[in-house]
């Protein structure tokens, strides 16, 4: 199954990626590749829910009693539509078609290739009428997790300068 929102797909809801549950850590905020969450704070009136950071759920609970999601249904538009992976991408193909023959030289579908592109696969895809960055969007997004080794690497290398000059210090302190 897939869901895609068509046209734009900008809202923070429709970015926002699926996790069934949430211990609300936060690690997803440093770890999105979208850059999209953030804890909400100051809802007065939801005390429940100061603090959390809030993600879409696919709405999880509709889709286990044979609902689509509920933006998808809610959509006057239908501009987010929700179901079988293979139907959006010919669906998306068509207008993608459609908007090039118009003129829209930069409509283009965002996330659709299925490959690893950086993130496992994204389960959503968008078509998009301008640059992903016009929507401020990644042009190739990356999970953090992929640059660990790099992360290391310069952590490994901060530690052995700042070991470095702490040796160089002792040695010039045991010279006086
Ligand atoms: S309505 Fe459901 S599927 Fe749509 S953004 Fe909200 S939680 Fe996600």
């Amino acid at each position: 199954m897939g869901w895609a929102p068509t046209t734009g797909g900008t809202s923070p809801s429709s970015r926002k990626r699926r996790t069934p549950a949430s211990p609300d850590c936060g690690y997803c905020i440093p770890a999105c590749p979208f850059g999209v969450l953030e804890r909400r704070e100051g809802q007065a009136e939801q005390p429940a829910t100061n603090g959390v950071a809030q993600k879409c759920t696919l709405c999880y609970d509709r889709l286990k009693i044979g609902y689509e999601p509920a933006c998808a249904q809610a959509c006057p538009t239908k501009s987010i539509q929700f179901g079988p992976r293979e139907e959006l991408h010919q669906r998306a193909a068509r207008r993608l078609e459609q908007l090039h023959d118009e003129g829209r030289d930069e409509a283009r579908l965002y996330l659709a290739d299925g490959s690893d592109n950086g993130i496992g696969g994204a389960g959503a895809f968008f078509l998009l009428l301008d640059r992903p960055s016009a929507y401020r969007l990644p042009e190739n997004p990356v999970v953090p997790t992929r640059r660990l080794k790099e992360m290391w690497g310069a952590a490994g290398a901060a530690a052995g300068l700042l070991l470095a000059g702490l040796v160089v210090a002792a040695l010039g302190a045991g010279k006086k």
